[in-house]
């Protein structure tokens, strides 16, 4: 590998699926206040506190992170792209009665279960956060190959979520996530996310709206406003999650470019202690794994 080591990569990998789930922790307690409701009972938040709607411990992770690992195993445990498999660990979550589940990941998991259609139609309503924020380990195992990249994003998507504007955003993260793990500058990673407004102006987030919902757009513009606004993944994951709404999911999207761009050593200690220790060491090893499945990567020795 010419620009960038394997081992350099690898380690971005790790830093921005611990990343994902520093931030989906940290947000989840203030998950659907308002930034004022925030201010009033913490200041700023910025410390791992658990509690908020799910009564959570702190550093407890929720469905962001849960269907985040459900996709790595699966592809991992499959040693390459399986569906199938995704969408069986899917069910499989959803039987282990999970602290959260989004409706429209429920909706598309149990016509799974109960039909086995792996594509959702095309919905209006689907313009959901769900599908973006479980895209991490699609983008890892990808790697240097961006038509890949679009398909197999579109696919696990579609499990749930079929909707354009969801489907840009899956494929806009993702290619940010394969610049910021070959560490790009901020610069290059700014112009993907231009080419995403060029083609879907509604994701434009010059001026910042100050909406953080579960609506697609609204998430990406919180991470785009927050990531590029920022120069360092602390603040840029403490701005993130005080804008309360889906904070936990907008954390986990934030948390992953973050980390790829910023590396492991920029993450705050006092987080990442506050997560379960199995859970990092799995993150840890699927990160790798997933990464060394990729183009780019494949048959590195280093
Ligand atoms: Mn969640
Ligand atoms: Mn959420």
């Amino acid at each position: 590998m010419a620009e960038r080591t394997a081992s350099d990569i690898i380690s971005r990998a790790r830093a921005a699926f611990i990343g994902l789930a520093v931030g989906d922790a940290l947000g989840a307690p203030v998950e659907f206040m308002t930034r004022g409701e925030i201010s009033e009972k913490y200041g700023v938040l910025e410390e791992m506190v658990g509690g908020g709607w799910l009564r959570l411990k702190p550093g407890q992770v929720t469905d962001d992170t849960d269907m985040s690992l459900a996709v790595s195993r699966a592809i991992v445990e499959s040693g390459g792209w399986s569906l199938k498999a995704i969408a069986e660990n899917f069910a499989l979550w959803l039987r282990s009665k999970p602290v959260d589940v989004g409706d429209t990941c429920r909706r598309g998991i149990r016509n799974y279960m109960l039909k086995g259609v792996m594509e959702s139609p095309p919905n209006e309503w689907d313009g959901g956060n769900g599908a973006v924020m479980r895209m991490l380990p699609v983008a890892l195992c990808t790697v240097g190959d961006r038509a890949l990249l679009e398909d197999y994003a579109r696919q696990q998507a579609h499990l749930t979520h079929n909707h354009p504007l969801s489907d840009a955003a899956c494929i806009s993260f993702g290619a940010m996530m394969h610049l910021a793990l070959i560490g790009r500058s901020r610069t290059r990673l700014r112009e993907e996310t231009d080419a995403l407004i060029a083609a879907y102006p509604t994701f434009h987030f010059e001026p910042y709206k100050g909406l953080a919902t579960g609506y697609v757009v609204d998430t990406m513009q919180t991470v785009f406003h927050t990531f590029f606004g920022t120069r360092s993944f602390e603040d840029c994951l403490v701005q993130t999650v005080n804008q309360g709404g889906d904070a936990d999911t907008t954390g986990a999207i934030a948390g992953a470019v973050a980390g790829a761009y910023y590396g492991e050593a920029e993450i705050p200690a006092r987080w990442v202690k506050r997560l379960d220790k199995k859970l990092v060491a799995e993150l840890n090893y699927l990160a790798e794994r997933l990464v060394r499945m990729a183009p780019l990567v494949k048959g590195s020795l280093d």
